[in-house]
C-alpha cells in the first residue's frame, strides 16, 4: 500500500513538475540587467536568467535584499561585471547563497571584466582620498557594444562548458549577436564621427561613461563629481562651470540614478541642457541589450546635434 501510494505520488509529482523542470538546462543569475540581457540572448530557451539589480539602480549601490539569495542558491552560473563594481553588495549574498558553484573562482562564476579591454587603469597607488576609484580600472564597460562582443563570445564558451549538450546553440546565438553588435557599433560611431569635434565635448556626472565615449568619439571635459562617488562641492562646481564657459560645453550627460540638481544648474548657467541616459537595459520589461545601446546612442546624438 505504502509503495503503491508512493509510486502514485511520484507519478503525479513528475507529471506536474515535468514541464517546469524541462524549461531550461542552465539556471543563470547576472548581477546587472545588461549582463542578464546578453546571457538571455546567448542562452535562448536553454537558459533561465535572473538579474539581481533593477535597471534604475546605481550598480555600485544595489540593495542586497534577502529575496536575491534564492536565485543565487539555485544558480549554475553567476555572471558578474567585476572590477569591484559589485563589491559593496554581492559578496554577502554569495555567502548567504551557500552554493559552491557560484563562489568567486568556482566553475559557475564568470567575471566579464576579465575578458574586456580595460580603461582608466590607475598607474600609481590607489587610496581613499581619490574617491571610489577602482584599482583594476573603470568598471563601466557595458556601455560599449564592442566590449559586449568580447563578453558574448566568452559567455558562450563558459555556458558550453557547463552544458555541453547545447554548445552548438550557444555558439550559434553568440555569433549572430556578435554580428549585430559589430554592425550597431560601427553604424553609430560613423554617425557621431560626422559631428564637428566641438560638438562632441560634454560634462558627465560620474566617470561612468568613459567606454561609451570611447566608442562614440566624445570627450568628457570634466565630471560634476569632484572625485568618483564624492558629491559635488561648490568649489568644484565653479571649476566645472568655468571649463564649460571656456570650451563652450553646453551638455551635461548623466544616468537616471544620479542627482540632477547640480547638473541642471550648470546647464542653465551656460544656456545648455542635461541629457539623462538609462543606466541599464530594461531586462525586466523584455528589452534587449542591442535596443538599449541603440537607445543611448540615439538620445546622445539628438542632444549633441541640437
Ligand atoms: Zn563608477
Amino acid at each position: 500500500m505504502m509503495r503503491a501510494m508512493r509510486t502514485l505520488l511520484t507519478f503525479v509529482l513528475c507529471t506536474l513538475l515535468a514541464p517546469t523542470v524541462a524549461l531550461a538546462d542552465l539556471t543563470v543569475v547576472a548581477t546587472l540587467p545588461d549582463l542578464a540581457a546578453l546571457a538571455h540572448a546567448v542562452g535562448g530557451d536553454d537558459v533561465e536568467v535572473t538579474a539581481l539589480a533593477p535597471p534604475n539602480q546605481d550598480p555600485h549601490y544595489v540593495d542586497p535584499r534577502p529575496n536575491l539569495i534564492l536565485p543565487l542558491n539555485r544558480a549554475d552560473l553567476l555572471i558578474v561585471n567585476g572590477l569591484e563594481l559589485e563589491v559593496g553588495w554581492l559578496p554577502p549574498l554569495q555567502v548567504a547563497a551557500r552554493n559552491g558553484r557560484i563562489q568567486t573562482g568556482g566553475p559557475g562564476y564568470f567575471d566579464a571584466s576579465t575578458v574586456v579591454r580595460r580603461m582608466d587603469v590607475p598607474t600609481g597607488k590607489v587610496d581613499r582620498a581619490m574617491g571610489d576609484v577602482h584599482p583594476g580600472g573603470n568598471p563601466h564597460f557595458l556601455y560599449d557594444p564592442r566590449q559586449a562582443r568580447v563578453i558574448v563570445g566568452a559567455l558562450a564558451t563558459h555556458m558550453a562548458r557547463l552544458d555541453p549538450d547545447n554548445a552548438a546553440d550557444y555558439a550559434r546565438r553568440a555569433a549572430a549577436l556578435d554580428e549585430q553588435l559589430a554592425a550597431t557599433a560601427e553604424r553609430h560611431a560613423a554617425r557621431f564621427a560626422a559631428l564637428p569635434a566641438e560638438k562632441r565635448r560634454v560634462i558627465t556626472y560620474h566617470a561612468s561613461l568613459t567606454y561609451l565615449f570611447d566608442w562614440l568619439g566624445i570627450e568628457a571635459a570634466q565630471t560634476v563629481e569632484p572625485r568618483p562617488g564624492i558629491p559635488p562641492t561648490p568649489a568644484h562646481t565653479a571649476r566645472v562651470l568655468s571649463t564649460m564657459k571656456a570650451h563652450d560645453v553646453r551638455l551635461v550627460v548623466q544616468e537616471s540614478y544620479y542627482p540632477r540638481k547640480t547638473s541642471a544648474t550648470l546647464a542653465r548657467l551656460v544656456g545648455g541642457a542635461v541629457t539623462v541616459l538609462p543606466g541599464s537595459t530594461r531586462f525586466d520589461e523584455g528589452e534587449g541589450y542591442l535596443a538599449h545601446v541603440d537607445d543611448i546612442a540615439e538620445r546622445l546624438y539628438a542632444a549633441l546635434s541640437n
